[in-house]
This record gives C-alpha cells, sequence and structure tokens, in this order.
C-alpha cells in the first residue's frame, strides 16, 4: 500500500522539477548571441552556428535531466555550458577527409587510402579541376572524343596490349568485362580461384551480376588443363583466371598458368581474361619481394584482356584498368555499364601523370611514392626510427618506454600476401597504459598517427611514414598530454579515477 502511494508522488515531484528545470534553460537565440563576434564563428553561416547550437543545448538539456533532481545550476552556468560546448564543436569542424600518419607498415592500406599520388599525379588534378580540358574533345578534328584517349597510348606501351580502357575500380573492370563479354552464357573458371577481396568484392557475386554463368572446374588446392578443356562447350564464352591475391594455396596444389590456358582457349576458339589484382608495371623482385605476375607478361602470353588496380602496386589513383585485344576492348566501350562503371576527369588526369612517370621518369623509385616505400632498406629505417626518437625521448617522463625495433611490413591490398619486408618500428610502452590506450590516443593527434598494437606495446612503423618531423610533433604532443593525464591520474587517492 505504502509503495502504490509512494509512485505516483514520486512522480509528481520529478516531473515538477523537470518542468522548473526546463523552464529556466537559456533559449538558442541567447547562446548563440554570446557566440557571434567570437574567432569561432565570425566565418561561419548564421543559420549553421544556430544549429550547432541546438545540438549543444539538447546535449546540456539530456544531461541535465539525466543527472535527476539534484539542484539545478543557475541559468548562466548552463548557458555558459551550452556556449563552451558550442565553440568547441566549432572549433573542431575538421574536413570529411582528414590526412593520417599510417605507421600500419602496411604499404597500400585500403582503409587508409591505398597509394599517395606522385607530385605530377596531384598537380595534374589540381589543374584538371580548375580549368576545363579536353577529357572528350578530339583536338586535331575538333569534334568529340573519348575520354580513354587520356591514357591509352601510355597503357598499351607500358603493356604490348592492342588497346585499353579504364573504370571506376578493377572490380567494376571485372564487372564490366564479364557483363561486356559472356552475359547469358558461360564463364569457366577454376575453383582456386573464386575469391573473396576485402570490402565484399566476392567472385561468384561479380559473375551473378554480370549475368554470365559460372562454370567452377576443379577443386580449392588442385585444377588441371583437362578441366578447363573438359568444361568447354558451345555455351562457353571465356575462361576466366583470376589472382589469388590475398592468400595463398601451398603444398599439394596445381593451377594452369595463362600461357597453357590461351592454348587451350584457342583449340576451342575461346578468349581468355584476366584479373590480375594489383598488376605490378614494375619487377617486385627487385624490391626483395616475389614475382608479381605483370599485365605484360598476361598480353604476351595471348590473354584477351587484362584488368588490374590503379591504386596499388602501379601507385595511381583509384582505377580499373582493362588492356588488351581491340576488337573485345570495342565490345567494352559500347556496352551501357562502362557509361556507369565510367571514372572522373580527376582521376584520369592523376592516372595519365602517373603512366608517363613509368615511361619516361629515370628514376621510378624516387618518383612514385609506393615504390619509394617498397625500396626502404631496414638500415635507412633505423635511422629514421632513431630520428624520430630523439626527438621525443627527452619530452617524455620516465613510465613511457620507447625503443627501435626491427619488424616486419607488408606490402596491402593483397598484393603479395606471403611477403613481408623487413622494417623498424617505434615501440611505444608503457607502465600502466595499454597499448591499446596509447593506440587511441595517437587516433587523437593532430594528424592522427595510425600504428599496430602487438602484445604489449604499440608499434609504428617507419616504412610508410612520409614525413618523420610531422611524426615526431603528433607523437610528442599527444604521448605529453597522455603523460600528464595519467600523472594526473596516478595523484588521486587510490587511482579511483583511473581504468578505461
Ligand atoms: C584488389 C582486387 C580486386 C578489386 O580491385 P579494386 O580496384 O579494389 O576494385 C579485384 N580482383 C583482384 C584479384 C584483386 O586483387
Amino acid at each position: 500500500m505504502v509503495r502504490k502511494d509512494a509512485q505516483p508522488d514520486r512522480r509528481k515531484r520529478q516531473s515538477a522539477e523537470r518542468a522548473a528545470l526546463l523552464g529556466h534553460l537559456p533559449s538558442v537565440d541567447e547562446c548563440a548571441r554570446e557566440l557571434t563576434g567570437r574567432a569561432e564563428s565570425r566565418h561561419l553561416r548564421r543559420d549553421y552556428v544556430i544549429a550547432v547550437v541546438r545540438r549543444a543545448l539538447q546535449k546540456v538539456r539530456s544531461g541535465l535531466l539525466a543527472a535527476g533532481h539534484q539542484p539545478a545550476p543557475r541559468r548562466d552556468e548552463i548557458a555558459a555550458r551550452v556556449v563552451a560546448l558550442a565553440a568547441a564543436a566549432l572549433n573542431d569542424d575538421w574536413p570529411g577527409l582528414r590526412r593520417v600518419i599510417n605507421a600500419t607498415g602496411v604499404v597500400l592500406h585500403t582503409n587508409l587510402g591505398r597509394a599517395a599520388l606522385a607530385e605530377p599525379a596531384v598537380s595534374a588534378i589540381v589543374e584538371a579541376a580548375r580549368y576545363p580540358s579536353n577529357l572528350e574533345y578530339d583536338l586535331e578534328r575538333g569534334a568529340r572524343g573519348d575520354r580513354d584517349a587520356a591514357v591509352e597510348a601510355e597503357l598499351c606501351a607500358l603493356t604490348g596490349a592492342e588497346a585499353a580502357t579504364v573504370v571506376n575500380n578493377n572490380a567494376a573492370a571485372v564487372l564490366l568485362a564479364l557483363a561486356g563479354l559472356a552475359r547469358g552464357r558461360e564463364v569457366v573458371v577454376s575453383r582456386g580461384e573464386l575469391i573473396e577481396i576485402g570490402g565484399s568484392f566476392r567472385l561468384p557475386e561479380i559473375m551473378a551480376l554480370s549475368g554470365a554463368v559460372m562454370r567452377e572446374v576443379g577443386t580449392t588446392n588442385r585444377t588441371h588443363p583437362r578441366d578447363y578443356a573438359g568444361a568447354i562447350g558451345p555455351e562457353t564464352a571465356l575462361l576466366l583466371k583470376v589472382h589469388p591475391s590475398n592468400f595463398r594455396v601451398v603444398g599439394f596444389s596445381a593451377a594452369v598458368g595463362v600461357a597453357e590456358l590461351v592454348a587451350i582457349g584457342r583449340k576451342h576458339n575461346v578468349e581468355v581474361i584476366e584479373d590480375l589484382g594489383s598488376g605490378a608495371l614494375v619487377a617486385t623482385q627487385s624490391y626483395g619481394l616475389g614475382h608479381e605476375p605483370t599485365a605484360a607478361e598476361s598480353i604476351a602470353a595471348g590473354a584477351g584482356l587484362v584488368s588490374f588496380s590503379g591504386d596499388k602496386l602501379l601507385g595511381g589513383p583509384q582505377a580499373g584498368l582493362i588492356v588488351g585485344k581491340g576488337a573485345l576492348i570495342e565490345r567494352l566501350r559500347v556496352h551501357p555499364l562502362r557509361r556507369a562503371l565510367r571514372c572522373d576527369k580527376l582521376t584520369l588526369a592523376a592516372l595519365s601523370a602517373t603512366l608517363r612517370l613509368y615511361r619516361r621518369s629515370a628514376d621510378l623509385n624516387a618518383a612514385l611514392p609506393t615504390l619509394a616505400m617498397l625500396s626502404r632498406s631496414a638500415d635507412q629505417l633505423e635511422a629514421d626510427a632513431r630520428r624520430v626518437l630523439e626527438q621525443i625521448a627527452g619530452r617524455l617522463d620516465a613510465d613511457f618506454d620507447l625503443r627501435v625495433v626491427p619488424c616486419l611490413s607488408q606490402v596491402g591490398a593483397g598484393s603479395l600476401p606471403a611477403e613481408e619486408q623487413p622494417s623498424r618500428a617505434l615501440r611505444i610502452g608503457h607502465r600502466r597504459l595499454s597499448p591499446d590506450e596509447l593506440a587511441a590516443a595517437l587516433r587523437q593527434s593532430q594528424p592522427p598517427v595510425i600504428g599496430r598494437v602487438s602484445a604489449d606495446a604499440l608499434l609504428l612503423d617507419l616504412r610508410t611514414v612520409d614525413d618523420l618531423d610531422l611524426l615526431a610533433r603528433a607523437l610528442a604532443a599527444a604521448l605529453e598530454r597522455l603523460g600528464d593525464k595519467d600523472a594526473g591520474a596516478q595523484r588521486l587517492p587510490q587511482g579511483k579515477e583511473r581504468g578505461k
């Protein structure tokens, strides 16, 4: 009985408190007036500032309501809180894409944007962005042209192909090739090559989407020439070879090379197309890596079409490059999907500038950031790591443990998955803070530093770092702040406020 009566009483009291609190909240206008004229909002649209204030007010309001029936703060105190919150939000107005420092040791990190572009490619983007260009205009004839013209000649020269076309990425290239050449017909592919790449590129799904019928042959670990030959019939449109990019079958395994596939195809008058994935244009062995097949090799072996990415080992912008026989490329060019999958002028400008470097630059490793990273020696990386260490060591307290350690870096983006290059990392440990806490703090630094968490420390691999001094500055500031916070928490009685 007592409970039953107490309940409505408490509710009444709560709703009265609630009404009182909401009654003396400052208005959006009041808070916004406080902000106008301040540096944070001087260059911003008024309606944007109002929207940010409104959000801040909502946040403070729900904070007060959640705090329950403690004595509500004074109105001017609440206003000050809202203004501070809004000002912080206006100050922290980062663009959607922010520069980060890649210290993961993964050279082509898909989550961090893969290849960084060479300077001439960056300039080409700026030029194409700022001015009109001959994107689809034939300057000789004074008539409509094709956007492939910007890159076709270079691609053919580099790969030995007759013709070339470019779409948005390699996933689009494979889709277009299958839709354009095999819709409603069969494509023979080895079960050992039915791959999934990160980000939901799954070969069977792309095949289904293209309208082609997948004809699987062989087994996961072994596929023989007779498997392909036995599957060819009147419905066969293509033989497809796919680079197993991000995995390796080792041990009792067999696959059919592209030259052998071409020989089988010729007997039955069926073309071979190959998804090369990374599609290096240089010999990867010269970087101490395994051999990554090149488009030129597949073309020389007689493949009808070869597709590969622009932003993997090639070191250019995101794009899907297709090179091969003129008649096949022409069928793709007139396909409606090509219009939907085409890439924009900024991409073409960057790709064209990158390909020109391949043909003209006397020192490719210096010109292309991706190749520059791959060619860094362990000795050089050791010196780099020491340089960063020296710049920050003196600024941190004794709870930090900083060392240069050997590590292994990776190519990434599904290129050469079994291969690692010896590298050097700055190893950051701390007496109390966990590697995850250190990593989180560095993600908040400016610019954010992305490292690799190992069992007992945070590793910053120097191979992929593009600016050592910037890294040192960002690190020193973030770690100093973290150290101060930790020391502050340590001074609290029983360290009650610590923990994650
Ligand atoms: C990476 C890769 C793709 C996808 O390329 P994107 O350019 O990322 O679309 C397709 N096939 C293979 C074999 C790959 O390695």
